[in-house]
């Protein structure tokens, strides 16, 4: 018998996985070509080409050596120096190789960060719409995912509702900006208010609420919108980064945490982050993707934001001419888009028929809405158009 929280799991497992085997099942059914599965974040973009070089490069180089081998459960040190080198070049900040430390992507490090943080019943502040893993990222370490209501006009924070339902039992708050599944990018007003409700909330406790800003789509952003870098406006700020979708490496998991000196408890958050990567079972993050994103700090992906910029104007502009509502998304590859029916799972078995994969946002936990992942091909995305005009259509007819 399996454990009996699994089994909740299981039953719950999310939609998103669901609809990505029915895309597969579709695709042997119709073709490949027939079926315009919009139903994952999964970069359709290659990696940029330095990136496979380098791996190349680093094999050829160190074959005697001990690239395949166990270090620091942090990761290398001359990786994490890397890193914070270059965050500190971007973002002027002051990070050292100790306050980075490898991550299985950015799932995995945020598993590490909360299974350091979290004791049970410990609650996790999030804004709705979320990724829907945060529920049972917390859950894996006994805390209660605690959700602000999505203001569903401009997907913006509700900041309000927020700094009500910080509690004493407030351990963290988890953001994530440019955001899954909306697209919205919180502005540096945004976060210097919720920066002043976390440090006013932090002392009318006297309590310590560390931040999480999950940001692996930091890097993709459209007409030039800026993206604040959190550590710079809030002390207890810990940034959880990937490489999964800035350079399209969501199979090779591979990311980082950033621990910064001011946080409270510093060293000890340091100190078991690490430990929690090894008996996580992670032990370390994968060390040839180390090696190889080290190299690859630099790399221009200005070619691959164009790719989803394209499909992103092509999408909105013909969405909205066929009748559906949907904000113009800053950053990430995701539109957020107003279902034409109250209900956006019977929207998406809807959209189905036409083969067209989408999500419902009851996922993220916002009914009402549905989720379309435009890191497509440009001709999955030209194609798809007729089926959406299609299922308006029929909404229209109804
Ligand atoms: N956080 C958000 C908001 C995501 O959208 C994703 C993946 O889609 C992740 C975390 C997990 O990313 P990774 O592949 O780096 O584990």
């Amino acid at each position: 018998m399996i454990a009996d929280r699994m089994v909740t799991y299981v039953q719950q497992s999310s939609l998103i996985r669901a609809m990505f085997e029915e895309g597969k099942r579709l695709a042997s059914i119709h073709g490949a070509e027939n079926v315009y599965d919009f139903s994952l974040g999964n970069p359709n973009v290659a990696a940029p080409a330095e990136v496979n070089e380098t791996a190349i490069q680093i094999l050829q180089e160190e074959l005697s050596t001990m690239v395949h081998g166990y270090m620091n459960n942090s990761g290398y040190d001359d990786v994490r120096g890397k890193i914070a080198e270059s965050l500190n070049k971007r973002f002027g900040t002051e990070f050292g190789p100790h306050n980075i430390l490898m991550t299985v992507g950015a799932a995995g490090g945020l598993n590490v960060i909360f299974k350091t943080l979290l004791n049970p019943e410990d609650e996790v502040i999030t804004f709705a719409p979320y990724f829907g893993e945060y529920r049972a990222y917390t859950a894996n370490y006994d805390g209660k995912l605690v959700v602000v209501s999505p203001n569903t006009e401009t997907f913006q924070p509700n900041l309000t509702e927020f700094a009500a339902k910080i509690t004493p039992k407030t351990k963290a708050v988890i953001i994530n900006s440019p955001n899954n599944p909306t697209g919205v990018v919180y502005s540096e007003e945004t976060i210097m208010a919720l920066s002043a409700i976390l440090l006013e909330k932090q002392d009318e406790f006297g309590t310590d609420i560390y931040l999480i800003s999950d940001e692996p789509y930091r890097e993709l952003v459209y007409d030039g919108v800026e993206v604040p870098y959190l550590p710079n406006y809030y002390d207890n700020t810990i940034v959880g980064y990937s490489f999964s979708k800035s350079l399209s490496l969501p199979g090779e998991r591979i990311g980082y945490l950033v621990l910064p000196d001011t946080l409270s408890d510093a060293q000890n958050i340091i100190a078991a982050a690490n430990v929690a990567n090894r008996i996580l079972g992670f032990v370390n993050a994968p060390s040839l993707f180390q090696r190889v994103v080290s190299r690859c700090l630099d790399v221009d992906i200005a070619p691959n934001i164009a790719k989803y910029n394209a499909n992103r104007e092509l999408l909105y502009t013909n969405l909205l001419s066929y009748g559906y509502e949907c904000i113009k998304p800053e950053g990430a590859f995701y539109l957020f888009v107003k279902s034409p029916i109250a209900d956006d799972i019977a929207f998406c078995q809807m959209a189905k028929k036409y083969n067209l994969l989408i999500v419902p946002g009851t996922s993220f936990g916002c009914p009402g809405f549905v989720r379309i992942a435009y890191c497509v091909s440009h001709d999955t995305a030209k194609n798809a158009l007729p089926a959406f005009k299609k299922v308006m259509e029929e909404v229209k007819a109804l």
